[in-house]
C-alpha cells in the first residue's frame, strides 16, 4: 500500500496555461538584457523568466504555467515556497542573516546537524558540517577521508557526477560541458565501471559481479592500503538516472569496510525523500561511513552537508573544515522547515506514490512507441532513456525534441545522461495527483510526435 497523495492547499492555481506568444513579451526582453551582461557558460534550460512559483507550477513573467517536472533540480521537493520554509526563512532574516558559525555560533545550525544525526542510516555515533552547495560537501568528503585515513587515492564511478570545482571536476566523469577546457584537474582520482543494468555487456551479470569487476580493478590499478574513498552516487543522477543493479552498493560498501576505505555515498541529488526513502542507499540496507547532502535539504536554500562517522569528521584538526557562510543562520531555518514538511506530510510516501502513478503509464508508452529503451528509478527519481528503435543506440535528438515538445505545451521536463538521450523526471513531491497526470499526458503526446 502506498500512501494516497493527499491535496495540501496552494496559493498558485494548480493548471497549467500557455498563453499568446512563447516565451511571451516580457521573458524576450529579459533575455535579451541577459545576452548583454551575463556569462554565456551558464546556460538555462528555459528561455522563459520565472515570477512566482508554487507546488507543481512555476509562473513565468508572461503569465504562463508551467507543470514543473524538473523542481529546480531535485532542490523544491517541499515546493517552491513551502509555507513553512518561507516562515521560517522570514522569521530567521527579521532576527539575523549572518555572524559566520565559525565566529558567533547559532542553534540552527547545530538542530540541523542533529537531524541529521537523527535522520541519516547508521546507528553510531555522528557528526556534521555544513556548506553552501553540493560541490563543497563532496570537496570537503574528501578532505575528510584522507585525513582520516592518511591516503590519497579517491575512485569515483563511470557516469558519475559530483559538481564543477576543480577537484569535483575531476571526479565527475562527463566532459562535456563540464570539463572541457577546465583542466588539468586533481591528482589521484581513479574511474571505475558502474553497475548500468541496461548497457551492461553480458546482460547476466548481477551487482555483486559488476561489483567485484570495480573492486578487482582497484586493487590491481590503485592498491586497497592506498585508497581513501570509494565515492558513489547510490542512483546517478546527471549520468542518467543510472540505478545499478541489486546487490553492487552492499558489495561495494562491504568491500570498503573491510579495508579501511571511507564509503562516501552522494545523496546530492538522491536525497531528502526523493527516492521514497529519506535516503536512496536505504532501500539495500547500506550504512556510507559519509553522506553528502545538499539539493533537496532547504526548500531552495543554498545549504549542503557531510554527515558520518564521529572517528571519520572528528580526525580532521579545528580550523580544518567551514567556509564563511556555511551553515548559514537563514538556510538552516529553511532546512528544519523542509525537514518538518517532509515529515509531517509524508514526502517520502509520496514519492513512492508518484512512482506507482508514473512507471505504467511509462512502461505502456514504451511498448508503444518503440524509442524508449528503458525505464528505471525510484520515487520521484525516474527516468526514461531514448534509443533509435530495435536497438540501444542512444537518440540524444529525441530526448531534446521531446523535451522542447512538452515546454511549448506548458511542461518543464530535464534531459541528462552520458549520451544525453534520457529525460528525467524530478516533480516536486507536493504536486497534485491532477496535475502530474496532466503532465504525463503531455509528456506520452510529445513522445508520439516524436516517434
Ligand atoms: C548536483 C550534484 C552535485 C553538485 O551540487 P552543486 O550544489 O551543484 O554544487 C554533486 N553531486 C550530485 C550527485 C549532484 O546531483
Amino acid at each position: 500500500m502506498t500512501t494516497p497523495i493527499i491535496t495540501p492547499t496552494y496559493r498558485i492555481e494548480q493548471k497549467r496555461r500557455i498563453s499568446g506568444s512563447f516565451p511571451g513579451p516580457k521573458s524576450a526582453a529579459l533575455e535579451a538584457r541577459r545576452a548583454a551582461v551575463v556569462a554565456r557558460g551558464v546556460a538555462s534550460t528555459v528561455p522563459v523568466y520565472a515570477a512566482d512559483a508554487d507546488g507543481g507550477i512555476v509562473v513565468d513573467v508572461d503569465g504562463n504555467a508551467f507543470i514543473d517536472l524538473g523542481s529546480g533540480i531535485a532542490v523544491t521537493s517541499v515546493g517552491a515556497s513551502d509555507p513553512a520554509v518561507v516562515s521560517a526563512v522570514q522569521e530567521q532574516a527579521a532576527h539575523f542573516t549572518h555572524t559566520c558559525f565559525m565566529v558567533t555560533p547559532y542553534e540552527g545550525y547545530v538542530a540541523v546537524a542533529e537531524r541529521l544525526a537523527a535522520l541519516t542510516p547508521g546507528d553510531f555515533d555522528k557528526r556534521t558540517v555544513l556548506f553552501n552547495s553540493g560541490a563543497e560537501a563532496v570537496e570537503n568528503a574528501v578532505k575528510i577521508a584522507r585525513s582520516a585515513t592518511g591516503r590519497d587515492a579517491v575512485v569515483a564511478f563511470d557516469h558519475a557526477y559530483h559538481g564543477r570545482t576543480n577537484l569535483t571536476m575531476g571526479l565527475t566523469a562527463k566532459a562535456m560541458p563540464y570539463k572541457t577546457g577546465f583542466g588539468p584537474f586533481a591528482p589521484e582520482i581513479y574511474r571505475m565501471p558502474m553497475s548500468y543494468p541496461y548497457r551492461e555487456e553480458n546482460p547476466e551479470i548481477t551487482g555483486t559481479e559488476a561489483a567485484d569487476r570495480a573492486i578487482l580493478a582497484i586493487e590491481k590499478q590503485i592498491g586497497a592500503d592506498r585508497l581513501a574513498a570509494l565515492l558513489i552516487e547510490p542512483i546517478q543522477g546527471e549520468g542518467g538516472f543510472i540505478v545499478p543493479a541489486e546487490g553492487f552498493l552492499p558489495r561495494l560498501a562491504e568491500w570498503a569496510r573491510a579495508n579501511g576505505v571511507v564509503f562516501i555515498a552522494d545523496e546530492v541529488q538522491s536525497g531528502f525523500c526523493r527516492t521514497g526513502e529519506w535516503f536512496a542507499v536505504q532501500h539495500e540496507g547500506v550504512v556510507p561511513d559519509l553522506i553528502t547532502m545538499a539539493k533537496g535539504i532547504a526548500g531552495g536554500l543554498p545549504l549542503s552537508a557531510v554527515t558520518g562517522r564521529a572517528e571519520l569528521l572528528d580526525a580532521v584538526h579545528p580550523g580544518g573544515l567551514g567556509g564563511t557562510y556555511g551553515g548559514n543562520p537563514v538556510a538552516c531555518a529553511a532546512a528544519l522547515a523542509a525537514m518538518d514538511t517532509m515529515a509531517s506530510q509524508d514526502l517520502a510516501g509520496r514519492a513512492r506514490r508518484i512512482q506507482d502513478l508514473v512507471l505504467p503509464r511509462l512502461a505502456g508508452l514504451a511498448e508503444e512507441t518503440g524509442i524508449i529503451g528503458d525505464i528505471r528509478g525510484r520515487g520521484a527519481m525516474l527516468a526514461l532513456e531514448l534509443v533509435v528503435p530495435g536497438s540501444k543506440e542512444p537518440d540524444a535528438g529525441a530526448a531534446k525534441a521531446i523535451a522542447a515538445a512538452c515546454l511549448h505545451a506548458g511542461v518543464i521536463v530535464l534531459t541528462c545522461g552520458t549520451y544525453g538521450n534520457v529525460i528525467r523526471l524530478l516533480p516536486p513531491l507536493t504536486i497534485g495527483e491532477d496535475l502530474l497526470l496532466d503532465a504525463l499526458d503531455v509528456l506520452a503526446g510529445a513522445v508520439r510526435t516524436v516517434a
